[in-house]
């Protein structure tokens, strides 16, 4: 048996770290178990192809945690342990068969100019929605930072109501509710401009009819010029050595290959863990847990676990699978659309249908002819990552079936369709096959086997559509960071505000507790 300890913490996902750095400043002693040999989750850096490239194998865009609840209380002492973001003054682009781009700066009067010059009737309605998220931005990122429901989430909608009347309050409410397709008709002409917007949906498991989408997408694609992008200066990893770094400065501790199989309960209340070497550990005041939610139940006692209400959150469904590809190369992709190089992220859909299609494939189990791409080019503003003059690419396959339906293992088709994916990017960058030094290509079935709480590969740790979100994420009576057994808590991807490098629902949690 292990000292007790006052918080444990199961998982050391962005959240779990995040909540065991707050716990700890606080002055709560707090120990994270990681069952992997590294910290970090669905954050990791790696020289993955040849030494000398260093990929970020999952996330890489960390805009939401630099505009978070962790980062405004521990921003400095991340810095001090070797935190550093770099920002981008051109976060992305879509790009289009016929070689044309639409790019978004962070810079408003500067992405206009963009849209001018391909969608000329656009701009108005662009430059309202721009104003629009200027005057609804407090309120929505207000929302976004308070647990669901709460006294701090009604203060915030109650501000909303006297800033904005109440018909601005419902307008923001069907924003929440609406799909891209519908959004994006109701304000864009131009195909195109529609489908800039609507890629942003397919980072979530938003396809463009799938009610929800439209706040996602409008955040990040209207956004996108109001907060920029930011990555960390030598990979996402240095996030996660740095909260390590600031939970042990604080007398707290980060251990690995340590595997939770179970969560002792007494009386209801949960007492602590049992590790797979049979290790004891007992929690004072609580046990946290960054575990995907559906996984909880098989960590609980028999008993516990037959209960319905833990039960039910056996139905907590994914959202779609994502495969990486990662390769690295002797240049920035030769992108017909020329400009799209200078971006740290270019996106092809191409279309909002060809989306919609990709979708449908995918949810029923068929491999997407025209699979959704999300490329990021980190060395664009970060050379430190390749050696001089080369770069690494980070292609992000979205939307991808779970299982799939012929029956095919994932690992059996992945280089195959790897092919196929890198098909259709040299079709828009004619001569990258030439450039490329090495690739390595990550399958659902591999994200899973890096971290069990990618189920069959969903990157988003549990569908974020509306019966799964706000309130009512993961499951009715599972909210609001709390299981139904007492002492008990959880945080991560599977809880509200959801998936994404933010560190938000650690931050909740950990209210909960200081
Ligand atoms: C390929 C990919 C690309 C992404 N890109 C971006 C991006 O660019 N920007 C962005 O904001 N988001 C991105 N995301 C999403 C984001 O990375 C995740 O939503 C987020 O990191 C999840 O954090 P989490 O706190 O839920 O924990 P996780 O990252 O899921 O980590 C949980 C940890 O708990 C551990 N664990 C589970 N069970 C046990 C157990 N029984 N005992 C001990 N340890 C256990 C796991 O090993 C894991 O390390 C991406 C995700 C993926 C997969």
């Amino acid at each position: 048996m292990s000292p007790a300890q006052d918080v444990l913490i199961i998982g050391s996902g962005i959240n779990g770290l995040s909540a065991a750095a707050l716990l700890a400043v606080s002055g709560k002693k707090v120990l994270v178990l990681e069952s992997n040999s590294v910290p970090g989750g669905a954050i990791r850096t790696e020289q993955l192809t040849v030494p000398g490239f260093h990929h970020d194998l999952f996330a890489m865009n960390l805009g939401l945690f630099a505009g978070g609840a962790v980062m405004a209380k521990l921003g400095g002492e991340l810095t001090a342990h070797g935190f550093n973001l770099v920002p981008s003054t051109k976060p992305f682009c879509s790009i289009f068969p016929d070689g044309s781009m639409i790019g978004v700066e962070a810079d408003p009067a500067a992405t206009v100019r963009n849209l001018a010059a391909i969608a000329p009737q656009d701009v108005k309605a662009w430059e309202e929605l721009t104003a629009k998220l200027g005057l609804w931005a407090p309120f929505l990122i207000g929302v976004l930072n308070s647990d669901l429901p709460s006294v701090d989430a009604i203060k915030t909608l109650w501000k909303a109501h006297r800033a904005l009347g109440t018909v601005g309050l419902f307008e923001m409410t069907k924003l929440a509710l609406q799909s891209t397709r519908s959004f994006t008709d109701e304000n864009f002409v131009c195909p195109k401009t529609k489908a800039l917007m609507a890629t942003w949906g397919m980072h979530l498991d938003f396809a463009p009819d799938i009610s929800g989408g439209a706040l996602f997408s409008f955040l990040e694609a209207i956004g996108g010029q109001l907060f920029g992008m930011v990555i960390g200066k030598g990979g996402a990893a240095t996030l996660v050595t740095a909260l390590v770094g600031v939970i042990e400065a604080n007398g707290g501790e980060v251990r690995c290959n340590s595997r939770v199989t179970q969560i002792t309960v007494d009386k209801r209340r949960a007492t602590g863990v049992v590790l797979a070497s049979g290790e004891i550990v007992l929690a004072r005041r609580a046990v946290i847990s960054n575990v995907n939610p559906r996984l909880m139940p098989a960590l609980l006692p028999d008993h516990v676990a037959a209960d319905p209400t833990i039960k039910r959150v056996e139905k907590f469904q994914s959202g779609l699978a994502t495969m990486m590809i990662h390769l690295a190369l002797l240049d920035l992709p030769p992108w017909t659309a020329q400009e799209a190089q200078t971006y740290n992220y270019v996106h092809i859909g191409p279309y909002i249908d060809d989306m919609a299609k990709t979708y449908t494939d995918a949810a029923a189990g068929r491999l997407p002819e025209s699979p959704t791409l999300v490329i990021g080019q980190p060395t664009v503003t970060d050379p430190s990552r390749a050696p001089e003059g080369k770069h690494v690419l980070w292609v992000q396959v979205r939307m991808l079936p779970l299982e799939l339906a012929d029956g095919s293992k994932w690992n059996d088709v992945s280089e195959q369709y790897a092919d196929l994916v890198m098909k259709k990017i040299e079709s828009y960058a004619p001569g990258l096959e030439k450039l490329v030094i090495a690739r390595a290509v990550l399958s659902p079935a591999d994200l899973e086997s890096y971290n069990v709480n990618l189920i069959n590969g969903d990157s988003l740790g549990g569908s974020h559509h509306p019966a799964q979100f706000f309130f009512l994420r993961p499951v009715p009576g599972w909210g609001r960071h709390r299981s139904p057994v007492k002492d008990l808590y959880l945080c991560g991807a599977g809880t509200w505000p959801g998936g994404g490098v933010s560190g938000a629902s650690g931050a909740m949690a950990a209210k909960i507790l200081v």
